[in-house]
């Protein structure tokens, strides 16, 4: 069974549904969570014309590129909401010193 996956941004209301999916699969998720992670230099690849050639990849960053500053979130065919982190896991920036 496939899951479509879209990115979406959070900054327009309502929020902005990417027209072209980033995955197919719920396990294309750990790869859309990296290119999100890694924007700022996708970008910056992407502009000096160096696009992914992996088809969902590349969808990914056209949207990054036309949304390089916004919050960013991850939705499915089916309306549900997938965390842009994976699950239980902080950001190290987030983590608190012992
Ligand atoms: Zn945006």
């Amino acid at each position: 069974m496939s899951t479509w996956l879209y990115l979406k941004c959070l900054d327009h209301d309502p929020e902005l549904w990417a027209d072209s999916e980033s995955g197919q699969h719920l396990y294309d998720l750990p790869d859309i969570r990296a290119d999100i992670a890694n924007r700022d230099v996708l970008v910056a690849a992407a502009k000096a014309y160096a696009w992914p050639s992996e088809h969902f990849r590349a969808n990914t960053v056209r949207f990054l590129v036309s949304h390089p500053k916004c919050r960013i979130g991850i939705g499915d065919e089916y309306g549900h909401e997938h965390p842009v982190t994976a699950a239980g896991t902080q950001q190290p920036t987030e983590r608190t010193k012992p």
